[in-house]
């Protein structure tokens, strides 16, 4: 028990960004193997790494395991309702243009519940950045499948295996017109660290699809019940390729089907806010 209490308060005080957690707020209450440590990591190094001052990044979550991120930086943070966080990161992004405002939230609330939210801010391209974790269920409200969950996986509500196909969300967003697209793994720290910063610094939507274990949610459904069995299926599965054809980065989890990685989309486009500034000038309510 001693030797438990030393230990924690090493790791707190030890924490090398002390600038940007909270980490009076530790320990964290993630599952041992789960990718959101790394996340969060990933997110406080691309903050850090933006030239963009952390008093004007914003973070806003929604419900969920991935949720709890926005609880452990040492920013302004929003833990909103279940599957609302890109709604309300809209409005604030509309109300005030000079913050940098990033939506980091699970694959449940943004795709599944908020699933709405995120096809028509895509579609609107509001100037803000989507860090979207997919671990391929509901983790923390009940291991049910979702929008996400791989045709024929196990989940709480799909023992015999889900019987819907899942959504291709690089295809999806790029079709849209989103600006920057991107998937990585939790796995590929630098990759992932560097597609956030890019993200932050990108004009419009910025997606990226985050692959993440669960160990103790999909991956006890799924002969994937520890850290390592991902570690292994990422470096045996995984494949860069920038210039994917998206039509065909679905993710299976089939042996021998890949799962493709990469900066697909990279372009400018018209943001919500210019479209809006044109309207207001020719209402003639800006000069
Ligand atoms: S249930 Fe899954 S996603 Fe949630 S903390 Fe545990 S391992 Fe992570």
């Amino acid at each position: 028990m001693g030797q438990k209490v030393v230990l924690r308060e090493r790791i707190v005080d030890e924490s090398p960004r002390d600038d940007l957690i909270r980490r009076e707020r530790f320990p964290h209450i993630w599952c041992p193997g789960c990718g959101l440590g790394t996340v969060l990591k990933c997110y406080v190094e691309a903050i850090a790494a933006s030239n963009i001052p952390p008093d004007k990044h914003v973070i806003v979550s929604g419900i969920g395991c991935t949720g709890r991120i926005a609880g452990y930086v040492r920013l302004d943070s929003y833990h909103v309702t279940h599957g609302r966080p890109i709604a309300f990161a809209e409005g604030m992004k509309i109300v005030r243009p000079d913050l940098e405002v990033t939506v980091i939230s699970g694959d449940g609330d943004l795709v599944t519940i908020g699933g709405n939210h995120f096809i028509h801010a895509v579609r609107r391209n509001v100037d803000i950045n989507v860090f979207l974790v997919n671990n391929f269920i509901y983790g923390m409200t009940g291991n049910q499948m979702g929008s996400t969950t791989p045709l024929g996986a196990k989940s709480s509500t799909s023992p015999y295996g889900c019987p819907e196909p899942p959504f291709n969300l690089p295809l999806l967003a790029a079709a849209l017109g989103a600006p920057f697209v991107a998937r990585w793994t939790t796995l590929h720290v630098r990759q992932l660290a560097d597609a956030m910063k890019r993200a932050m610094n990108v004009k419009g939507f910025a997606f990226i699809e985050i692959i993440s274990p669960c160990p103790v949610g999909f991956g006890s459904y799924n002969d994937l019940r520890d850290g390592r069995d991902y570690i292994k299926l990422f470096l045996e599965n995984c494949i860069v390729d920038h210039s994917a054809d998206l039509n065909k980065v679905g993710i299976t989890l089939k042996p021998g089907e890949p799962i493709i990685l990469g900066n697909f989309i990279d372009r400018e486009a018209p943001t919500y806010h210019d479209l809006e500034l044109e309207v207001f000038k020719k209402a003639g309510w800006l000069k």
